[in-house]
């Protein structure tokens, strides 16, 4: 399940939506058991973007497994989760360790604690194979590059943060 919806990407078209019974941010299928049919479930309500301050808060649309029991809701692309700003710190740390720089180093130039420098290299370390091998088949042109390249190109031509909204359509990141 793609937990955030491309297509909305402005709050005018995602109260539209939702005033027309909000449809478009239904699941397919449930991300927890694969179970079709979801209810809606109400709404939960966070703030947007501080640009869109004065429209706060807004309502998300949650949805409900009839399997499971479970729940889940997506959000328009306008609206960024939490994490979509950390990729933007955790892309320059990574380009940087990628090159070769230190851990302490790295604490330097950024200012990030060592302990968080050293989460994030090992998360895309344990992460890299499965990753990897769902954006190469999803983006044949990176089939090509070596395998000491790879993260290197992709993070620093695609963004983290457009890599991690790519795998997003495959797997739970992070
Ligand atoms: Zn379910």
């Amino acid at each position: 399940m793609n937990r955030i919806l491309v297509t909305i990407t402005t709050l005018d078209q995602h109260f539209d939506e939702i005033a027309n019974g909000g449809d478009a941010y239904r699941p397919a299928s449930c991300p927890h058991c694969q179970a079709g049919g979801l209810w809606h479930h109400g709404c939960y309500h966070r703030k947007a973007d501080r640009s869109e301050a004065r429209r706060n808060p807004v309502a998300i649309l949650r949805f409900l497994c009839n399997a499971c029991l479970r729940t889940c809701s997506r959000l328009p692309a306008c609206i960024a989760p939490r994490r979509w700003y950390d990729w933007a710190i955790q892309q320059v740390v990574l380009l940087l360790l990628l090159a070769g720089v230190s851990l302490h180093q790295g604490c330097r130039q950024t200012g990030c604690a060592r302990s968080t420098l050293r989460r994030w290299r090992d998360w895309l370390q344990t992460r890299s194979a499965q990753f990897s091998f769902f954006l190469r088949s999803r983006l044949p042109e990176l089939g090509r590059l070596p395998e000491p390249d790879f993260w290197p190109q992709v993070i620093s031509s695609m963004s983290l943060a457009r890599v991690m909204t790519q795998l997003d359509r495959d797997l739970v990141v992070p």
